[in-house]
């Protein structure tokens, strides 16, 4: 098993590290102490420049403005971008509004497209994902109590979500909601398009997320929906359909968040690595001198790579086959990639000692933000219980 991006893709790689290198990285003293808000000015000047170099929303087919990837070339991309805090956000394929973007594509009518993903393609607004409620397991997806009432040519919206990413100054929501409560489990709900300025929709608050409520983009925010009225049309697909359309918008999305958690390794191994080398403990006696801190490169290093070709053959795999002829790699890379993650950024900090706690190194964002890696798009535990469920059921029968 080799994984090498062609030779075309490997220029385009170049070019956008160059950019993440020179132009985002140089900003992120100012994400990291003033926030993403105070950031906004000058990464919306960036975008600018992305769209002049054409490297605009890779994953997008070329007709929608994007550079057409296929899911292994976006995987290579997504891990270079990964390296800054704001290099999906500069390059227009961040969570969610990327997630959002396939399912319009995917399950849109031309008239959905045309209000809702052409603005959001040209990043002229931004979007959020509504599933998640308050007062039911998100890990078990199709019990929530949001539903949504067919009245006239209407739907009438009432629930309350929560951990809506970036719902703060979205345009649009998709929300699911329940529109059958008699039909079968996996068909009782529907993804319906909520503009945001639509009346009885509140965002009541950016939820506090390890001391820090974020603003914009980088929030998650409780919502709720009081008698919003939108017309029927605003479904994504048939009545019923939501679990399946969350279910697609989630496999390509687990290897965009996995490539992107190596591309934070990489840049945490790097800085682990610069410190071990340079940080003396005594007179011209380096941190990287210690035994335990040369296992911990080598640790990382091991894990860093099976990490990454796991995710990459998840891509292929999905690139030949769709999401389902890769069911298993997905929940192994979604598990074993946020687990790889998380050590690797205990080792790093380990390493700053306590400049690793500061806001001086992207360190402490990373450590803070993403050990949600283990519970978004499915808890570790749902992968593994899923993967050895998969596994055992071909041991069945066998003496
Ligand atoms: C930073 C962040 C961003 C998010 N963004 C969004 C978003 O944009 N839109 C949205 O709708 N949601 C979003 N979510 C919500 C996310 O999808 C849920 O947190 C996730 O589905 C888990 O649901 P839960 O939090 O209700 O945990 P629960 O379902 O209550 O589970 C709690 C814990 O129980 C364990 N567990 C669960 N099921 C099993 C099982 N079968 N067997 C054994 N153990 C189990 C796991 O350890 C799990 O962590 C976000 C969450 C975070 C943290």
């Amino acid at each position: 098993m080799g994984f090498e991006p062609s030779e075309e893709i490997r220029g385009t790689l170049k070019r956008i590290r160059q950019f993440v290198d020179e132009e985002l990285i140089p900003l992120e003293p100012t994400l990291l102490q003033e926030g993403f808000l105070a950031t906004l000015p000058a990464l919306e000047e960036k975008r600018a420049k992305v769209k002049e170099l054409g490297l605009w929303a890779p994953f997008l087919p070329q007709e929608h403005g994007g550079m057409g990837m296929s899911l292994m070339d976006f995987a290579y991309v997504s891990e270079v971008l990964g390296r800054s805090p704001i290099g999906h956000y500069a390059f227009h394929c961040q969570a969610p509004d990327v997630g959002n973007m396939e399912l319009l594509l995917h399950a849109g009518t031309d008239a959905q497209k045309a209000r809702y993903l052409d603005p959001l393609v040209r990043g002229e607004t931004r979007s959020c994902f509504a599933m998640t409620e308050p007062m039911h397991a998100g890990s078990n997806p199709v019990w929530m109590s949001t539903t949504a009432v067919k009245d006239g040519d209407d739907y009438v919206i009432n629930g309350r979500k929560w951990f809506t990413t970036a719902a703060d100054g979205a345009a649009f929501t998709i929300v699911m909601a329940v529109t059958d409560p008699d039909a079968s489990t996996h068909a009782r709900a529907s993804q319906i398009l909520v503009p945001l300025d639509t009346p009885g929709y509140t965002n009541v608050r950016n939820i506090s997320v390890m001391g820090h409520a974020g603003g914009g983009w980088a929030s998650h925010s409780e919502v709720t929906f009081e008698d919003v009225r939108v017309p029927q049309t605003n479904r994504l697909g048939p009545e019923g359909a939501g679990f399946l359309l969350a279910q697609a918008r989630l496999g390509p999305g687990r290897i965009h968040h996995c490539m992107r958690w190596m591309g934070i390794c990489e840049r945490a191994f790097e800085l682990m690595c610069a410190r071990a080398a340079q940080r003396e403990i005594a007179p011209e006696k380096p941190l990287g001198t210690r035994q335990i801190v040369q296992a911990w490169i080598a640790e990382s290093r091991a894990e860093i790579d099976a990490a990454r070709l796991m995710v990459l053959q998840a891509a292929e795999r999905m690139d030949a086959g769709g999401a389902g002829a890769a069911k298993t790699e997905i929940s192994l890379i979604k598990f074993f990639g946020a687990g790889v993650l998380q050590r690797v950024l205990d080792r790093a900090l380990q390493v700053h000692g306590a400049l690793g706690m500061t806001d001086d190194t992207p360190l402490a964002l990373w450590y803070r933000e993403e050990r949600a890696a283990r519970l978004y798009d499915g808890p570790d535990e749902v992968h593994k219980i899923s993967v050895a469920k998969r596994i055992l059921r071909s041991y069945e029968g066998r003496q």
